[in-house]
């Protein structure tokens, strides 16, 4: 059996209650859906989404796309390595016989090769689930409308009307198209201006038009490549950030010599480094957000070891790797590279630390 055996026999029922065992609340729910609070990294923000026709989980604030156990194994706090930590215990809290998928004795345990077939089978599952391209339709019923906040942070109308950026007068939210290369439409975000709605959903939300999300693949895009893939083919380097904002305020930076793509979140997915080894570039630079008040905090540690776990470990055998790091304190906490213009950016830039082979 593999695991995605396992996941299509976990019922929505068993999957609730192994997020209430992880001790979720329910914040809302619908036949297609469920968010609760983000214990895939013991958060307390309402933030975790389950897609029950998917059985996708997605974490708006850090984990981005997973699957059950993902969520298990950041909530446990487990190793990529120790993976079978996860089966075992949602096979004890389901009173699944996990004997007899080879997953409880002690023997097989430690047989890495087995355990490795197991998590190639769930990784290639979440990579290969085929992107449904929406129907492009759907944005005529927004507004082309910019909103001031955001040129004032340095995004020109050029850019947001390049991106297609648009706004939901009904909803009052700043609506992000997320294309794929080949210009399909992939997903749609929503930035809320409501504050009340920022303050329970955060200021990303996936977009819902009747019963349809529109947000299942983000982590199976870079966004941003459709416009700036020939730069980054031409400079083999490219730039990462977190959100598509910092996409737009280097687009009005630097025009058609930006090499910069979203990930949508701060981790990385195996789909997304397939497609920078595609890309043949020689040079990846991170710039995350900055998730520190200061450098010798240990929000700041925890902050540089999810960075190198999440994202550095799994470019540094194939790519010369450098991370922004803000050491002069140039930008205000949560903060992104961009946000402070564009002479910090290039300051910052030119400050970047280069780390070494993942050895
Ligand atoms: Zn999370």
């Amino acid at each position: 059996m593999t695991t995605q055996e396992i996941k299509e026999k976990l019922s929505d029922e068993d999957v609730r209650k192994l997020l209430l065992e992880m001790g979720a609340d329910f914040y809302y729910e619908d036949d297609d859906m469920w968010i609760t609070n983000t214990i895939c990294h013991h958060g307390t923000k309402p933030k975790l989404y389950y897609h029950k026709d998917s059985k996708l989980f997605h974490c708006y604030t850090e984990c981005g796309q997973m699957d059950i156990f993902d969520v298990v194994m950041g909530y446990k706090g487990y190793e990529q390595e120790e993976f079978q930590k996860a089966i075992n215990w949602i096979c004890i809290k389901l009173n699944i016989d996990n004997c007899e998928y080879g997953f409880g004795k002690q023997e097989q345990i430690s047989d890495w090769e087995f355990i490795r077939k197991y998590k190639k089978n769930s990784r290639k599952e979440i990579e290969t689930k085929s992107l449904v391209p929406y129907d492009k339709n759907i944005l005529n019923i927004f507004q082309k409308m910019y909103t001031k906040d955001w040129v004032t942070e340095g995004i020109s109308i050029e850019t947001m009307e390049k991106y297609n950026v648009l706004y939901s007068t009904w909803q009052q939210k700043i609506i992000i198209p997320h294309f794929d290369i080949n210009n399909q439409l992939i997903g749609v975000r929503g930035r809320s201006l409501v504050d009340e709605d920022i303050e329970l959903f955060g200021k990303y939300t996936p977009f819902k038009v009747g019963r349809r999300f529109y947000n299942h693949s983000l982590g199976q895009n870079l966004f941003g490549l459709n416009h700036n893939m020939k730069t980054i083919q031409r400079k083999r380097k490219i730039m990462l950030v977190e959100a598509e904002k910092s996409v737009f305020q280097t687009d009005t930076m630097f025009g058609d010599d930006n090499f910069t793509v979203a990930l949508c979140g701060s981790n990385l997915t195996d789909y997304q480094k397939s497609m920078l080894l595609m890309l043949g570039v020689r040079e990846v630079i991170v710039a995350l957000d900055k998730q520190y008040q200061t450098l010798d905090s240990d929000e700041c540690k925890k902050w540089a070891k999810h960075i190198k776990d999440k994202i550095i470990n799994k470019l540094s055998s194939y790519f010369l790797v450098s991370v922004i790091w803000d050491t002069s304190d140039m930008l205000e906490y949560k903060d992104s590279p961009t946000d402070k213009g564009k002479d910090v950016l290039l300051k910052l830039m030119e400050n970047k630390i280069y780390v070494g082979t993942n050895d």
